[in-house]
């Protein structure tokens, strides 16, 4: 098939398929840059389903730019908590404070202007300007990745495909009308639930006819079908480090440590078998987020960072 004639039956089919298909998520609802930025920082590393929730409870509490810059940091990681990976809060925090601070409160509408705030990416960024504002702009995630790649590259190329080159594919499919918000969002949602990364789902797949993998990939080994390599994380007493950062925040915000806790308090109320031989590795995780602004000592006792 031509390529051109298969972008535009991709384009027709997935659009289509989005009518019917479309997951309802509350940002989609919104085109306020400050609610797609919000979303975008929480979907980096967290699942969809979780992060629902999580969302329209922190809206509730800081429903615009202006009242998250204005709270105390302590209130921005309290309302994180649960999200996991702390480190967007402080990054939401600081964007929140440039945005009112050197912008007017009003969001930048170009990639180049929004990656320079911290925390976000090209892909965030992209995101933002096509959500926010429409613009013409595509955005290459995982989903996109795997759906784009397999579809027009075939799942064996996908594998060492260059990042470049799918953004590339990305942008020549996208339509050239105003279409391109609808084609973005549904080009995630395909990932997400049609074209999976364990099992896609080719047997009810709208694309088979044009699809560069099938049916080959009813045959790939698990192996194959991983574009994301697996992350390894270094074990400490059967949890990666930032989950005992996690657990040493959620402490430190509970009612029982409302002034700070010494740190053998803290090894206490994370591991049932705390014990002094481990206090040295407590304070190096402690020191991280000393480090990273989420809580200071005064002291001997931990406390967190309020500002
Ligand atoms: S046919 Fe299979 S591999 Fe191709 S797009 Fe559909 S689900 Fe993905």
């Amino acid at each position: 098939m031509h390529r051109i004639q298969q972008r535009s039956r991709f384009r027709r089919k997935l659009l289509a398929w989005y009518k019917t298909s479309q997951r309802i998520l509350p940002w989609r609802q919104t085109h306020d840059p400050y609610a797609i930025v919000v979303s975008e920082l929480m979907l980096q590393q967290t699942q969809v389903e979780r992060v629902i929730e999580k969302y329209q409870a922190w809206m509730k509490r800081f429903p615009t730019v202006r009242s998250l810059a204005g709270a105390p940091r302590a209130d921005v990681i309290a309302q994180w908590q649960g999200l996991g990976y702390n480190r967007r809060a402080l990054y939401l925090h600081r964007i929140a404070k440039t945005i009112v601070s050197d912008f007017g409160c009003v969001f930048p509408q170009t990639v180049d202007e929004l990656v320079q705030l911290p925390g976000i990416g090209r892909y965030t960024a992209a995101a933002v300007v096509s959500f926010a504002y429409s613009a013409h702009e595509p955005i290459v995630e995982t989903n996109v990745k795997r759906v784009v790649g397999r579809i027009f590259l075939g799942y064996k190329a996908l594998l060492h495909a260059p990042e470049e080159r799918l953004w590339r594919v990305a942008h020549e499919l996208l339509p050239r009308d105003r279409r391109s918000y609808h084609f973005n969002q549904a080009l995630m949602d395909f990932g997400a639930l049609v074209c999976t990364a364990k099992r896609p789902r080719c047997e009810i797949c709208p694309m088979q006819s044009i699809c560069a993998s099938y049916p080959d990939i009813l045959r790939a080994r698990p192996e194959q079908l991983r574009v994301k390599k697996p992350v390894y994380e270094k074990q400490y007493f059967g949890h990666p480090r930032r989950i005992w950062r996690g657990k040493i925040l959620a402490y430190l915000h509970s009612p029982n440590a409302k002034h700070g806790a010494t740190e053998s308090a803290i090894g206490k109320a994370i591991q049932n078998d705390f014990s002094a031989q481990r206090l040295p590795w407590l304070r190096s995780v402690i020191f991280t987020l000393v480090s990273d602004g989420f809580v200071q000592y005064k002291g001997k006792r931990v406390v967190l960072f309020k500002t």
